[in-house]
Parts: structure tokens; C-alpha cells; sequence
């Protein structure tokens, strides 16, 4: 399927005044999936996306087991009313478990993660005791019969999946994997994601800044996006504004990469080439999206020497370039890598101050969220929301999400806002 054929299987899709929600949902559906697996060693799994499920090959914890240091016993023991006393039969320890037989209205006193001798569901914690002797006086109400016994499998079930193909794997499951012995995990490979800047006024670390320009900090903000989902970067610097190193740029990224991003030179009335040759070398479209801010994007297929590339061509502003990765990129490539169902939660605060909102597009504000002391969540705005205006991002943590239909907000009123600080 061609993009314009992607675009016409969702409705209400309108190039030059598309909904966010519209943008997403075909972005979801152009991404392909990375393929290939490749096997690394359980630590360097970490922040990798499993490839397969895994199945428990055992029961976790193996036998059943006490949750407490105390007296293991058979609840059918406990008396009805008034104290239960019973015999201590011996002692057992968590890798040295108590070997004999227990006879009825004996016990065993057991330390946590011992295993349970055979007959025995019911462990006492030790401060609801006292001891007379040999004996073990338990008062009544102590304990029930089943208490404090860890069963067997009920961590991870023999047989079950443990964990499922398609899960970015966290520091827990890491521990998971190490409690059912996996030395290995399948994974799929890391994405590789190409990525520059365009725009003749950039220039880099390190070069005088000569009148009229900028240094280039797109490259560092998405440098430090991409790094973040764990991805394979290239970073192919500044390209000129000039057909045939746009189109070498191009060409190379697309050759290696799964995505290419670019920002700079997609906005109506460019008097760049960047529009012009990406749609020679590919299939892309040009949308004006319902947002602020971020409204020109492009987005498409780049295919070169066997591989099909998707481009990602970001607006140039700084603020925007930002906006449009974690409203569309950022989903896109987990979605790409493998993973999925893991966008940035939204939650709602009090917002501090009135903000003027125009509905018929979504607007990202950018703000500090913070608790406040009676505990409810506030956000204030990270003063002047220009989209050339970087420090507006680097106060904030978070995107006030001013939905498409959304008007005006008063000041108290709640607001969504995604956090994208502080989270993975
Ligand atoms: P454009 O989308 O190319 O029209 O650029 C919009 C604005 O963003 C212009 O003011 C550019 O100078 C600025 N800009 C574009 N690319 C970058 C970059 N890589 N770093 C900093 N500013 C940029
Ligand atoms: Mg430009």
C-alpha cells in the first residue's frame, strides 16, 4: 500500500488540517515491526524487547515455604477456644529445611523461606507466641489455618508464560528471569534510527557563529530522545541546504536505517529543498497538523539498496521538534522496535493560571508539575510558549495537553498533562 492508500483507510483524515489522534492512528499503521532476533545475555536484556515468551520451566518458589520466622504447624491443631500448645518436633531453615516427622500436636519452629515439612499449612510468627518449656503456647485469634505459607508456583506457575514476546524488559524482569535460571534472553534487535538537521543558518559546536545563524540544537534534543528508547543512533550532522547533499543524506539513511528523522525545512513557502527531495526519493506526504506546536510535519517511506526506511520529517523549530517526538515519534518507534502499549501516562493536575486555548487544535503547553502539599497534583506554565523558545522545554517536566475540542481553561481548573521527565 502506498501512503495516499494507508490514508484513505481512516476517516476524517485531512492533510492539511489533521487531528493528532488522526496523525497517530496512521502513523501506527504505516510503522512495520522489527523482525529479527538475536540472543544476549540477561543483563544486557535490559531495556531490550523480548522477542518470545518465555515460560516458566519451574515452579517459583519450588516448594511451599514460610513467609515468617516462627512455628510451622497443621492448622487442624489450632484449638477452637482458649490457647493451642503444642511440641516443638525440631527447627528448620531456609536451605537446611527440618527432616523428621511431626506427629500431631507437635511443630517445628521455622525461620522465612524455609521449606514446609510435610503436613504442615500453617506457620505463627514468633512475637504471637510464647514458649513454656518445650512447648508453644499460641493464644487464640493468633493465627488461621493457611496463614503465612508461601505455595508453591504461586510466584510463576511451572508450564505458564512468565513473561510475554513484545515486553520491554525492566529492572524486575531481569530478577524474573534470573529466578527461573535463564542465562539467555531472545530479543529483537535495536532499532536503527538515522537522523539531521537541515537548514543553511545552522551551524555546529565548534564553528564561529557567523551573522544570522544558529547553532544546531535539534541534533543534541533528539540525541538525547533517542538515546532514552534505547535505539541504534546515527547521527549524520548538518546537511546543507543544497539538492545533492540532501539527496547523499537521504540516501545514505535510508541504505542502514529503520527510521530517519530530520527536522528543519517542511513548512509551507520553504525556500529550501528538503520538501522537494524527499518526495523524489520517496513516498511521503506533507500534513499541516491540528497542533501547536508542530503543525508542518512529513512523514513517509524512504526505500533504498533493499531497505525501506520510514522518514520522520520534523518541523525546525526547537520546541516544536520536541513536541512532535513525544506526540507521534516516540510511540512510533517502541511500536517499531516491538513493543508497544507503553505511551507517556497522562495524568490530570490543577493548573495555576487561566490559559487561552483555541478549539479545533490540540496545543501542548509546557509545564512544571508538582504535588501539593494536601496532596492533589498542580501544574504552573513555564512562561513564554514560543516554539523557538528551548528553555520553555528545559524548565518544564511535563506537556499540558489542551485537547482539540478543549476551550479556554480558568485558573484551578483541571488539565492533562504528560509527564516526560521522570519516566521511561
Ligand atoms: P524551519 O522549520 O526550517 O522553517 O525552521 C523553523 C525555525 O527553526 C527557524 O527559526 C530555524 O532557524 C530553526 N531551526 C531549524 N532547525 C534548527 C536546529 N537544528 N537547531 C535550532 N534551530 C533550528
Ligand atoms: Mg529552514
Amino acid at each position: 500500500m502506498n501512503l495516499e492508500q494507508i490514508a484513505s483507510c481512516i476517516a476524517g483524515y485531512d492533510p492539511n488540517a489533521l487531528r493528532v489522534d488522526k496523525a497517530q492512528e496512521f502513523i501506527a499503521r504505516l510503522v512495520p515491526r522489527v523482525q529479527a532476533v538475536e540472543h544476549v545475555a540477561l543483563r544486557s536484556a535490559l531495556g531490550r524487547v523480548l522477542a518470545a515468551d518465555v515460560i516458566s520451566p519451574i515452579d517459583v518458589p519450588a516448594h511451599d515455604n514460610s513467609a515468617m520466622d516462627g512455628f510451622a504447624l497443621r492448622g487442624a491443631d489450632l484449638a477452637r477456644e482458649g490457647d493451642t500448645r503444642l511440641t516443638v518436633a525440631g527447627t528448620g531453615y531456609a536451605g537446611a529445611q527440618f527432616a523428621g516427622s511431626v506427629p500431631a500436636g507437635h511443630c517445628v519452629r521455622i525461620m522465612t523461606g524455609a521449606v514446609m515439612p510435610p503436613g504442615l499449612d500453617t506457620v505463627v510468627p514468633q512475637e504471637f507466641t510464647r514458649t513454656e518449656g518445650d512447648a508453644v503456647v499460641i493464644p487464640p485469634k493468633a493465627v488461621r489455618p493457611g496463614d503465612n505459607r508461601r505455595c508453591k508456583g504461586e510466584d510463576l506457575a511451572r508450564g505458564q508464560p512468565a513473561l510475554q514476546r513484545g515486553r520491554l524488559i525492566k529492572p524486575a524482569d531481569l530478577g524474573l528471569l534470573a529466578s527461573l535460571a535463564r542465562a539467555e534472553v531472545p530479543v529483537y534487535r535495536r532499532l536503527r534510527v538515522a537522523f539531521f538537521s537541515t537548514g543553511d543558518e545552522l551551524r555546529s559546536i565548534g564553528e564561529p557563529l557567523d551573522e544570522g545563524c544558529v547553532y544546531d540544537s535539534n541534533r543534541y534534543t533528539l540525541y538525547g530522545m533517542l538515546q532514552r528508547l534505547g535505539v541504534d543512533l546515527i547521527d549524520m550532522g548538518v546537511v546543507r541546504d543544497e539538492p545533492q547533499a540532501l539527496a547523499h543524506a537521504f540516501e545514505t539513511a535510508a541504505a542502514s536505517a529503520d527510521a530517519v528523522i530530520t527536522s528543519g525545512g517542511v513548512s509551507v513557502g520553504e525556500a529550501d529543498h528538503t520538501k522537494r527531495i524527499m518526495k523524489q526519493l520517496g513516498d511521503v506526504l506533507f500534513w499541516r497538523i491540528a497542533m501547536r506546536p508542530g503543525r508542518p510535519m512529513a512523514i513517509g517511506r524512504i526505500a533504498k539498496g533493499g531497505n525501506d526506511a520510514i522518514l520522520f520529517g520534523l518541523p525546525g523549530n526547537p520546541v516544536a521538534v520536541m513536541v512532535t517526538f513525544y506526540a507521534f515519534v516516540r510511540d512510533a518507534l517502541r511500536r517499531m522496535s516491538g513493543a508497544e502499549g507503553l505511551p507517556l501516562p497522562l495524568l490530570r493536575a490543577r493548573c495555576t493560571t487561566a490559559l487561552r486555548k483555541k478549539p479545533g487544535r490540540t496545543e501542548y503547553q509546557r509545564g512544571i508539575v508538582t504535588r501539593t502539599p494536601d496532596g492533589p497534583w498542580q501544574v504552573a506554565i513555564t512562561g513564554s510558549q514560543g516554539s523557538g523558545i528551548l528553555r520553555s522545554m528545559s524548565e518544564a517536566n511535563g506537556l499540558v495537553v489542551l485537547h482539540h475540542d478543549q476551550g479556554d481553561v480558568a485558573a484551578g481548573d483541571e488539565v492533562e498533562v504528560m509527564p516526560f521527565e521522570g519516566v521511561v
